[in-house]
């Protein structure tokens, strides 16, 4: 039972992140890296390398939807 709950828990955070860039507000869904934060991202669209906003510890934190999957544990 204890195995079940678990799964339930990691269900609840959610890994994909709508990121918006901030230089030419091209929009991209990308699955969220669980296992460390992503700092640094390079735009598929304009090529710039979007770096999270200083106090946020991604760029899923500063222009995501949604905050990164340990931000959601808290
Ligand atoms: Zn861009």
């Amino acid at each position: 039972m204890l195995f079940l709950n678990l799964y339930i828990i990691i269900d609840m955070i959610n890994h994909k992140s709508k990121l918006i860039c901030p230089h030419c507000s091209h929009e991209k869904t990308i699955t969220m890296p669980s296992t460390f934060c992503q700092y640094f991202l390079e735009c598929t669209n304009c090529k710039t390398v979007i770096k999270a906003k200083a106090g946020d510890c991604c760029v899923f934190c500063s222009y995501g939807d949604i905050k990164c999957p340990p931000i959601q544990k808290n």
